[in-house]
Order: structure tokens, then sequence, then C-alpha cells
């Protein structure tokens, strides 16, 4: 994920007057000294850029500008340099001294409607930061020192914020592969496929597949086997159904790459780190840990359903622990989250990418960790570490946290 382009990054530019605390609010959003600090008015001379991954909403270049107000013999330039920033600034924090919005601020804010761009306030207050939307609702007030309350502070506004091409603009595998490779897809046809047509996940593979060059072969569970044999080369990648997971594994050579479309689909709409990192604590539950499985719509429950059943009945016997397991459906998400060790969000096939995020955020700002069903289920069937094969990154850090 660190290599994502700086193209497909969510741009956020820290704009204010000189020495209103930008570079320091940088530094203190990216946990290190990316921007020079100096109580010398106009230190920032350019525009600093800095590429983060900032969970859950994904990678996003921090932009830190020169002071509005700068009055130097190079201010000339570095006001250049800012005003172009105005261009490719997706949502905007402007830092002001205090509570006030003087002549520049207004300045400021002025530009930024003509652009169209959200924007966030930050007023320093001397060891205090306080964090407002553009409407001028206080989300809340931190010191310093409380890094992590600050970045959930703001990664809250930003997720309200975020244009929708952010949000729901995402390739689910085309990224993974390069053009003119081939992906195997294993789709079963079972009474609980619907009738006559394929499930949207599946779908969106095939069509992005299709927008990225690349090929695609789709068989049936009983036919994979048969169908690896007659390749001459080796597929990319192999993608299978949740319920078919295991006999994948089980019939695929360890040097073929294989995922599942929840997996797929969990990158997709959330945030995959995140929820691999809920799905590992699963091997941490002890005896009366509370569970909260959420399903994001009311829907029909079937006799074997996945949330109230399926899931439930694997955990109960991966872990052997007497768990405590709690329910939510709909728009409603539990006020009291702190109260559960793990959440298990369903795919959310009914609903948007932003209402994913902000479930994921209100987990993390509670301190509870998150994952989803088809996480959850591939960990339950003990194939996880080989289903996050075509993502190195995340399997170290399921590794990590499975073995804290
Ligand atoms: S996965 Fe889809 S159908 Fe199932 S509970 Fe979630 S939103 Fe509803």
């Amino acid at each position: 994920m660190q290599n994502t382009p700086k193209s497909l990054r969510l741009h956020i530019t820290i704009f204010g007057r000189t020495n209103a605390g930008k570079s320091s609010f940088l530094n203190l959003l990216t946990g290190q000294q990316t921007a020079i600090t100096s109580p010398v008015a106009g230190t920032t001379t350019d525009v600093v850029e800095k590429a983060q991954e900032l969970p859950p909403l994904g990678p996003v270049l921090w932009l830190d500008t020169a002071g509005y107000d700068d009055n130097t013999s190079l201010s000339a330039e570095r006001l250049n340099a800012t005003e172009k920033t105005f261009a490719r600034t997706d949502i905007a924090i402007l830092v002001c001294v205090g509570d006030n919005i003087g002549a520049k601020e207004q300045q400021i804010i002025e530009k930024l409607k003509q652009h169209n761009i959200p924007l966030i306030k930050v007023y320093n207050q001397a060891d205090k930061y306080k964090i407002t939307q553009t409407d001028g609702i206080v989300v809340n007030s931190t010191d310093t020192s409380e890094r992590d309350k600050i970045l959930n502070e703001l990664t809250t506004a930003l997720i309200k914020l975020c244009p929708e091409d952010y949000i729901s603009t995402r390739p689910l595998l085309g990224d993974l592969l390069p053009p003119n490779s081939t992906t195997v897809m294993i789709i079963p046809i079972d009474y609980e496929a619907p009738k006559g047509r394929l499930i949207l996940p599946q779908v969106m593979a095939i069509r992005d597949c299709l927008d990225h060059e690349q090929n695609i072969l789709i068989v049936k569970e009983d036919n994979y086997t048969a169908t690896l044999q007659n390749l001459k080369t080796p597929p990319a990648l192999v993608v299978c159904d949740s319920q078919v997971v295991d006999k994948m594994v089980a019939q695929t050579p360890p040097d073929i790459p294989c995922t599942t479309f929840s997996i797929l689909m969990a990158r997709f709409k959330g945030n995959l780190a995140t929820m691999v990192e809920g799905a590992a604590i699963i091997n941490h539950l002890q005896d009366n840990d509370k569970i909260l499985i959420a399903e994001s719509c009311t829907h029909h429950a079937a006799d074997d359903d996945i949330g109230r059943v399926k899931i439930p009945n694997l955990l109960r016997n991966k872990t052997g622990k007497n768990l405590q397991i709690d329910y939510v459906s709909g728009c409603d998400f539990a006020t009291n989250l702190a109260d559960y060790k793990l959440v298990i969000q369903c795919g959310g096939c009914m609903v948007n990418r932003r209402q994913i995020l902000s479930r994921i955020q209100q987990c993390q700002s509670a301190g509870v960790a998150i994952t989803n069903y088809g996480v959850c289920i591939s960990e339950l069937k003990g194939v996880l570490e080989r289903v996050l094969s075509p993502f190195p990154n995340i399997l170290q850090i399921y590794q990590k946290t499975k073995n804290l």
C-alpha cells in the first residue's frame, strides 16, 4: 500500500498563517519530523509532501503549505506554490491561532469555497488542538500528548468530508496483476446461488479484470483441479467463493497466489489490514469475552444464516471458549462498543464504503478490534494466511497480531 501512486492518494492540505502551528500539527499527525518547525516566521519554504497510510481511510498525501501571510523576501514564490495546491486539494485543514478567524483565514476560506473544497478547522490553543468541521460543529478538544485521540477525531471528520470518488472508485483486484495475466475464478452454482445470475462481487471481479486488460477463466469447484492441470501456464491468481475456500486451498499448488471474493470485497469496501488484525484477535479470545455481530441491513435470516448460525458455531468450535455473542442489524451500531472484544461486521453489500469506514473508525475510537464475515470465515477455517498470499504486507500484519 505504501506503493500507492500519489495520484490515487487523498490530498489533504494544511493551510494557515505563518507560525499558526501547521508544521507542528503535521508532525503530530505523521508521528515524525515531516516538516521543519521553528519560531522563525516562514520556515516552511515550499509545499512539503508526506505520503501516509491513514487507517481506515487508506493512502493519503499531506501537503504542508507556507504561511498565507508570509512577508519575507521569498513570499511571492511561496504564496504562488501555496495557491497551486488549491487545484489538487481534496480536503483542507485550516490551522488557526486560538479560535481567531482573521482576515487571512477568511481569505483562505473564501478560496476554498471557490474551489469547492471541504474544510476542517483546527484551533491551535497553545498545547491544545480543537478540531471542527466546516459547519462549525466541535468534534473534540484534546492536548497534543494524545496523538491517537487527535488522529481519531481528524479521521472521523475526514471520512465524513471525503469525496465520493475517493471512497468508492477503487480497483477490486485489477491492480494486483499485470495486463494479460490470467485469474481463475471458482464459482459454486448450488442452492445458495441466485437463479440465472452471478452475485455482485463475482460480476464486479470479472468486470475489473476486463477493465485492467486481464483474462479470466471461470470454473465450478468440481472442475477446478482438471482445469488447472490442463493449463499450459499456471494462473497468476485464483479467487473463490468463501464457502469452498478450504477445498480451493487444498487443491491449489503453494506457489500460486489465491484468495476469496470476500477478502477482495473487504479490501474494496473497508480496510483489509484492520479486518485482518481483527481476525487475528480470534486466537486470543477468552471465556466470557463479548463478540458483536453487526449486520448492515435487516434481511430475513435463513436457517443456516452466516451471521446468526455459521460464524457463531465456527467461532465456538475453533476457540472452545464460552463466548457471549450479541447481534445488531440495520443502521444501528452499538453505543457500548468498548464492552466488546471483537466486532464481526457483515460484508455490507447493501451499504456504501463510507458506512463501513465509519464503523471501523467507531471501533478504533472505542479500542475494539473489528473484522468482517469473509476474513473471519477464512480465519475460522484455518486458511487465512494462505488466502492473504496476494497481499504480503497484510500477511505480515496478521502474523504480528496473531503472535502477540
Ligand atoms: S451482507 Fe449484505 S445482505 Fe447481509 S446483512 Fe450485510 S448488507 Fe445485509
